[in-house]
């Protein structure tokens, strides 16, 4: 099953994308995992995106696409992969459905995770994430056994550049502007199912049976 995950920056796109990886076995891809492992490395990607990342703005189109691309193209998908923060403007839509066409990997689904505004800001704030399996936790709402440690693999537990205030402002008003209308042209397609953004783990199994018609455990 492919997948695109959808919804404003702190909707819980990544929690989503992880419960599924789990138990359906999707692979995930986001692109801002894969910004933010080359900007650790110190690559020249990492090095060309960092600004933009860091002031909550987006990377360009043409890069943006050209790492989908090969992402997609390189990859094996025994059970479908999920694009999670990907796309996010008009021009990666089309290039998206070009580049599924050719690989002949069509949508099953965009799932659009609805949350209010208010909360998103609270949940960003709070966002901690594993610096090294990006893992994410939240200080109150969820937060690891140990302050600042992984549970997973004892990673340390660190705060994203782009997760203060000021950036999140800002990426809560480009999701409005140019990702949001996205939504639209996926509804013409009749491929929008909507999760409510204070889902739970068991919601989402029941999301994936009701919603998506698949049964657990078995894709
Ligand atoms: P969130 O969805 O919470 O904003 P992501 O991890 O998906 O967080 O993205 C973090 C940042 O990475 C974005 O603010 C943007 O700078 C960059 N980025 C990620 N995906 C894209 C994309 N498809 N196009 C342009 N920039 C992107
Ligand atoms: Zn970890």
């Amino acid at each position: 099953m492919n997948l695109l995950i959808m919804g404003k920056p702190g909707a819980g796109k990544g929690t989503l994308a992880s419960i599924l990886q789990d138990n359906y076995h999707i692979t995930h891809i986001s692109t801002g995992n894969i910004f933010r492992e080359e900007i650790a490395k110190r690559s020249p990607l990492g090095l060309a995106v960092e600004n933009f990342i860091t002031k909550g703005e987006l990377v360009p189109d043409e890069l943006t696409n050209q790492i989908v691309k090969s992402v997609l193209s390189e990859g094996d998908f025994p059970n479908g992969f999920m694009l999670d923060g990907y796309p996010r403007t008009k021009d990666q839509a089309m290039a998206l459905d070009l580049i599924l066409a050719e690989l002949n990997m069509p949508l099953n689904f965009v799932v659009d995770i609805e949350v209010e505004d208010d909360v998103l800001l609270q949940r960003i704030t709070g966002r901690r994430v594993c610096s090294q399996c990006n893992t994410i936790y939240h200080i109150t709402l969820h937060p690891s056994t140990k302050i600042d440690v992984c549970d997973v693999c004892g990673g340390e537990l660190i705060q994203r550049e782009d997760d203060k205030e000021e950036s999140v402002k800002n990426r809560i008003r480009i999701y409005n502007q140019k990702t949001e209308p996205l939504l639209d042209y996926y509804r013409q397609k009749g491929l929008v199912v909507t999760l409510d953004g204070r889902f739970k783990r068991e919601d989402v199994f029941e999301f994936v049976e009701m919603k998506l018609g698949v049964t657990h455990g078995n894709n």
